[in-house]
């Protein structure tokens, strides 16, 4: 699939802007650039450098750019790249794109910069993938997972694996050669050993995937409990800003709210359920429907009640009907500066992280943030720093976990060498779908639509 045509696009965002950013790629990048360009001629000039001048569509000058040449092979996409900075109106990009087009150029596709840096070698699929990540990246710690990725932390742990597994595919592969004298080249032993250290690896990216995918998207916390318990004084309190409508009458604000909070570097997407208050005064208020489906789509539940007005016997019954299994359950105990910070004995259920709190008089406030944090995130992003945030790594590890039970099965209950190979060949081609070295154009191409024109 090698290319020569050279591709355009706007590569700022669409939408008036201080300047934007039109990005030439491919062979003709150059010479097309030079030919619509008037200051020093572009075919002369060094790779790394920028030059003022003005684009001209014959005797019209369309504006005042910097063009910035990268020459092959010292390039995002290893081809000739010309980045044309022009002033940033809809109209000025809109002209300068068409005519570069009639000078030869075609319109790029979504991701056809990074495919083309892929295709030629800069990076590997699961970098390119991480590019993407990169561009829509929110918080710090989407930006470091999809960072790690980019400079290739992931496909490195991989592709030790996979040479380990290659290894012993030729040995086996030996072993055909020499099927009629019956000898083992591969120590099944030693084999054994190594898929079962590949396992611990591919489950400890498999498991990772849960938390990257939450780092990428943000942690759905719900805030919940009765009505007045301070649901909203608390939104406020952890957002520090007067945001959602904090009244005395229950039932004031009315469909739910979500704020984004951001704990050391996470996003966590806080749902106050404030709205279903209105049904009734009781428990059954925080135990309708939809409080029900918001908590069952949440990582974190947040029971919040007032320790002021509440008996013992209610509030275990609150955090019984709500604890569910898979969803931390953080417990706080509101209005201590009305009742003083002393909980009663609440016999609660294991896991259950109990704090108290003013969210009025804001005490305890940074503390709770840190136990969010420390019950949704804990200690997993500093242990493992490869971190997968791709369904479809996911699933091509998952495979490939898959593969690797048979070959272990085959260890288990021998089987002949040819089924072994086969079955390792396998799980490396599963491997290789990862980062890359295997692909077919229906991958490339659905990976790549994902892009937005101009990356
Ligand atoms: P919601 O119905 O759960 O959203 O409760 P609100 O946030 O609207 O609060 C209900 C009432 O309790 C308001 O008058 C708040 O000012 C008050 N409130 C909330 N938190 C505290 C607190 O920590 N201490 C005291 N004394 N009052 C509070």
């Amino acid at each position: 699939m090698i290319t020569t045509d050279t591709i355009v696009a706007l590569s700022t965002p669409p939408g008036a802007g201080a300047i934007g950013v039109i990005r030439l790629s491919g062979d003709d990048a150059i010479r097309i650039a030079n030919s619509v360009f008037s200051g020093k001629n572009l075919l002369e000039q060094d790779s790394h450098t920028l030059h003022f001048g003005l684009i001209k569509d014959g005797p019209v000058v369309i504006d005042e750019v910097v063009v910035s040449l990268f020459v092959a092979p010292k390039s995002y996409t290893k081809e000739n790249v010309v980045e044309i900075s022009c002033h940033g109106s809809n109209y000025i990009i809109q002209q300068i794109i068409s005519l570069l087009i009639r000078k030869g150029a075609t319109a790029a596709k979504p991701g056809e910069f990074t495919l083309r840096a892929f295709l030629n070698g800069s990076l590997d699929l699961s970098q390119a993938e991480a590019v993407a990540d990169l561009i829509s990246s929110d918080s710090a710690a989407a930006h470091s997972v999809a960072m790690n990725q980019l400079r290739g932390g992931f496909s490195t742990e991989l592709n030790v694996l996979r040479d380990q597994l290659i290894h012993f595919a030729s040995m086996i592969e030996l072993e055909l050669d020499f099927a009629e004298e019956d000898v083992e080249f591969a120590n099944r032993e030693q084999l054994h050993e190594l898929i079962n250290k590949i396992s611990l690896v591919l489950n400890k990216l498999i498991r990772s995937f849960e938390l990257g995918n939450v780092i990428k998207s943000g942690i759905n916390t719900v805030i919940a409990g009765r009505p007045n318990a301070g649901k909203s004084t608390l939104l406020n309190a952890l957002l520090n800003e007067d945001r959602a409508i904090v009244s005395e009458i229950a039932g004031t604000t009315r469909d739910t709210i979500e704020e984004v909070l951001n704990i050391n570097g996470i996003n966590f997407r806080l749902i106050d359920t404030a709205g279903i208050r209105e049904a009734t005064d009781t428990i059954e208020a925080i135990g309708v429907e939809k409080t029900m489906q918001k908590i069952s789509q949440s990582a974190v539940l947040v029971y919040l009640f007032d320790i002021a007005n509440l008996s013992a016997t209610e509030i275990r019954e609150d955090i019984l009907s709500l604890h569910k299994p898979g969803i931390a359950f953080v417990a706080v105990a509101n209005k201590i500066d009305l009742a003083g910070d002393v909980l009663p004995e609440l016999n609660l259920p294991d896991g259950v992280q109990v704090i108290s709190i003013s969210a009025k008089e804001n005490q305890q406030i940074e503390e709770l943030k840190q136990l969010l944090y420390d019950t949704a995130v804990g200690d997993q992003l500093s242990d493992s720093h490869t971190m997968v945030t791709n369904i479809r790594h996911v699933e091509a590890l998952q495979r490939t976990q898959d593969a690797l039970s048979s070959v272990q099965n085959g260890l288990d209950n021998p089987v002949t060498s040819d089924f072994l190979a086969m079955d390792i060949k396998l799980a490396l081609y599963q491997l290789g779908t990862v980062t890359g070295q295997v692909t077919t154009d229906d991958l490339l191409e659905n990976i790549f639509s994902k892009f937005c024109i101009g990356k």
